[in-house]
């Protein structure tokens, strides 16, 4: 029998204006007004606020990814239960693959590049965030990880690599 996945654990508390998972709490923004605190910063500060929102999502995530590990997940199982996670916290729809220096992940239907709108710089710092959270565990090693193609930019799919650092 499988594990409950992120949707069947979350917990709506009305009591206390609270969603969980287990003790993470999670909360609900639209796209479109998240991203555009992005929009409205000057180039060096918005790509500073990227790398700095980048390294926050690694943080917390990678507390998300030790506990999913910690479900049951190594290698490339903790690959396939973030990949079966995204979908539901609205994050797209992620394909993770895995080689023996190399994570790839390639998303369809980014909610951070449809926020933002078109743009000349890659946009999805949370999920390139997120894949280094995912790859640093795979790797059992520090990870670097970089949005190689971004549906901001007109790409098909935003793609992301991450490689021991
Ligand atoms: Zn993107």
């Amino acid at each position: 029998m499988s594990s409950p996945s992120f949707r069947e654990r979350l917990v709506w508390e009305p009591a206390t204006g609270e969603i969980l998972d287990q003790t993470r709490r999670y909360f609900m923004l639209r796209p479109d007004g998240f991203m555009g605190m992005f929009k409205r910063l000057d180039g060096p500060t918005r790509i500073a606020a990227l790398e700095a929102l980048e390294a926050s999502i690694f943080e917390g995530g990678s507390d998300s990814a030790r506990a999913y590990r910690a479900m049951g997940g190594e290698g490339a199982d903790l690959a396939r239960i973030v990949a079966a996670t995204a979908p539901q916290l609205g994050w797209g729809t992620w394909e993770v693959t895995i080689e023996p220096d190399r994570l790839f992940v390639a998303v369809r239907n980014s909610p951070f590049a449809e926020g933002y709108g078109p743009s000349d710089i890659p946009v999805c710092a949370p999920m390139r965030g997120m894949v280094r959270a995912v790859a640093t565990l795979v790797f059992d090693k520090p990870a670097v990880a970089r949005e190689t193609a971004c549906a901001a930019m007109g790409a098909p799919l935003c793609t992301f690599e991450a490689r021991p650092a």
